[in-house]
């Protein structure tokens, strides 16, 4: 079993259905209610359990009924949450969602996760040692990406750097990290007004561009490749990114090569985008090796 830490956000998504959406100063009585646990580095790191792998979070939840029930998820899912700690008198990371007229509105409050700070990854570097493999993302304070960025190049651990949601990295983090995976529009922000073939040949094995249903594309060193997406009825393409992070860091701690770690990934994202949810329909290991060829 490969081991990976995942130093990253988790939040509490309470989604609201309404047939209207207020206007300021208004009331409208809404239609449905629901509560899913999410955050990026709580998603990549089920995914990376659900296919096989021994997860360690290190994150923060709130001080509240989220942050138990945000735990109770991680565990039911295999994630070690030894080093999850509650802030207290802080609430817990929250996504406002309301779906109506077609269309969703979200207010993102980070919460607890703005107490993820370097000092805190520092306390957990005896997890960050013995990992296989590092996942971060960008939805904690931007300290953190860039000292646990140093921590895995000093120790020589692998970094799997998810560059979402879009945020301007420094060289040194961009050097720093063993993997980048940006979606398109990631990758725009983050190398605004450079040609896409320029800088993959920059970051060969390094830069790896998820397209959606195209696909992933990246420089071996000699050629740039695309490695085709599964063709597949797509329900919910939220949490796609986060599966296909999650796969990926689990075949390249494994050994795989990257075309087949990218296979692999690819394969775990068609299947997640079958089912509602972002969790929701991320896949088993068994699910993954059976279906799909
Ligand atoms: P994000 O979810 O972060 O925006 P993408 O949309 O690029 O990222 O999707 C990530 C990966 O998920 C893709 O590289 C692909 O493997 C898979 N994927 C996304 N959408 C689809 C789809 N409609 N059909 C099959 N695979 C998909």
């Amino acid at each position: 079993m490969v081991k990976i830490a995942v130093v990253g956000s988790s939040s509490m998504d309470l989604v609201v259905t309404s047939e209207k959406r207020p206007a300021a100063g208004e009331t409208v009585l809404g239609e449905g209610f629901s509560t899913v646990p999410g955050g990026k580095g709580a998603n990549q790191a089920v995914a990376a359990a659900r296919l096989g792998a021994e997860v360690t979070m290190i994150g923060r939840v709130g001080d509240d009924v989220y942050g138990s029930t945000i735990l109770k998820n991680l565990n039911v899912n295999g994630v070690d949450t030894s080093y999850v700690e509650p802030v207290p008198d802080i609430a817990s990371g929250t996504a406002h969602i309301t779906l109506a007229e077609g269309d969703n509105s979200i207010i993102v409050v980070k919460g607890a996760n703005d107490w993820i700070t370097p000092d805190y990854v520092q306390k957990a570097s005896a997890v960050i040692k013995d990992a296989d493999i590092v996942m971060i993302q960008q939805e904690i304070p931007v300290e953190t990406v860039e000292y646990t960025a140093r921590l895995c190049k000093e120790l020589g651990i692998n970094l799997l750097l998810n560059p979402a949601p879009a945020r301007l990295l420094s060289e040194e983090v961009i050097e720093n990290a063993t993997y980048l995976t940006p979606n398109e529009h990631e990758c725009s922000v983050l190398f605004a007004g450079i040609n896409r073939t320029e800088v993959l040949k920059k970051y060969p094995n390094k830069l790896f561009i998820t397209e959606g249903e195209k696909g992933v594309r990246y420089f071996d060193g000699m050629i740039e490749k695309v490695i085709p997406s599964f063709l597949v009825k797509a329900v919910d393409t939220t949490g796609a990114g986060d599966t296909f992070n999650g796969a990926f860091a689990v075949a390249v701690a494994e050994g795989k090569s990257y075309e087949e770690s990218l296979k692999f990934a690819n394969k775990a994202a068609a299947i997640s985008v079958t089912k509602f949810g972002a969790q929701g329909g991320m896949p088993t290991r068994a699910e993954v090796e059976g279906s799909l060829t």
